[in-house]
C-alpha cells in the first residue's frame, strides 16, 4: 500500500509557511511514497519540488490549488498555471488540456478563507463527459477542515457520485504534513492515478496510518532479531 498526501502548500502560496526542503524532508520522515504540491494559484514551486525530489527519495506531484469562480479545486499533474476565476467546468477543461486531473478539495466546507465547491456544483459539473473523465476525485478527509462535519459530508457525496475519495493534510505548515493522506495500491503516483480511476483509494487519517507505517517499519527491523533470539533460545 502506497500512502500519498495530496493537499501541500509551500511558502510559494500567499499563505504558506514551509520551504520546499522542509517539505520534502519532513514527507520522506513520515514515510510518504507520494506528495502533490498544490500552492494557491502559483506552480512555480511545484515546479522546482518536482526538480529536487529525487534528492529527497520521495514521488512529487506538480500541482495547483485553482481559485475557480464556484470554488477551490486542485489539480494535479501541471506544469503550467491555469487562470484563477473561471467556472468549474471551465478550469477542469483546462486542465484536461494540459493533460492534468482534478480533485475537489474540502468540499462544502466553510471558515478560514476556505471557499469551496458545492456538491451541486460538482454534481452538475461532472454530467459533462470530459469533466467526469477529468475529476476524478473528492478529499473526504481534509486535515485542516476546521468544521470537521464537512469531512462528513464530502465522504457521502462522493459515495453518492461514486467517484474517489482522497485524503490529504492541506497543510500550510511543516508539522501537519500528513494529518491526512490517501491510501493506494501500489507506491507511485502512476499507480495512484489507477487507483483514483479504480475508485479504491481510501481516505486516512494520521492516527489510522502512522501506527500502521511505525509498526511494520518496526517490525522490519526487529523480527529478524527477535526470529534468531526466538530460534536460539529453541536450540539450547
Ligand atoms: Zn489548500
Amino acid at each position: 500500500m502506497g500512502l500519498a498526501d495530496l493537499h501541500l502548500h509551500t511558502i510559494y502560496s500567499y499563505d504558506g509557511t514551509a520551504s520546499l526542503s522542509a517539505v520534502l524532508t519532513r514527507a520522506k520522515k513520515l514515510g510518504l511514497d507520494v506528495i502533490a504540491i498544490t500552492d494557491h494559484d502559483e506552480i512555480r514551486g511545484a515546479v522546482k519540488a518536482l526538480e529536487l525530489a529525487p534528492n529527497y527519495g520521495v514521488e512529487v506531484i506538480p500541482g495547483i490549488e485553482i481559485t475557480t469562480a464556484d470554488g477551490d479545486l486542485l489539480a494535479l499533474f501541471i506544469t503550467e498555471k491555469v487562470d484563477a476565476g473561471l467556472s468549474l467546468t471551465e478550469t477542469v477543461l483546462q486542465v484536461r488540456e494540459l493533460g492534468g486531473v482534478c480533485i475537489a478539495p474540502h468540499p462544502m466546507a466553510g471558515g478560514m478563507g476556505m471557499k469551496s465547491l458545492s456538491g451541486q456544483t460538482i454534481l452538475k459539473a461532472l454530467r459533462n463527459p470530459l469533466v467526469a473523465d477529468t475529476l476524478i476525485g473528492i478529499e473526504t478527509y481534509n486535515g485542516c477542515a476546521i468544521d470537521r462535519i464537512s469531512n462528513h459530508y464530502a465522504n457521502i457525496l462522493a459515495s453518492r457520485l461514486n467517484i474517489a475519495k482522497t485524503g490529504s493534510s492541506d497543510a500550510h505548515i511543516v508539522d501537519t504534513i500528513g494529518f491526512g493522506v490517501t491510501e493506494f495500491e501500489g507506491h507511485t503516483a502512476a499507480d495512484l492515478v489507477s487507483a483514483l480511476r479504480n475508485k479504491t483509494t481510501k481516505a486516512r487519517r494520521q492516527k489510522e496510518w502512522s501506527a500502521f507505517r511505525v509498526l511494520s517499519s518496526w517490525g522490519m527491523r526487529y523480527m529478524g532479531s527477535a526470529f534468531v533470539r526466538i530460534t536460539g533460545w529453541a536450540r539450547a
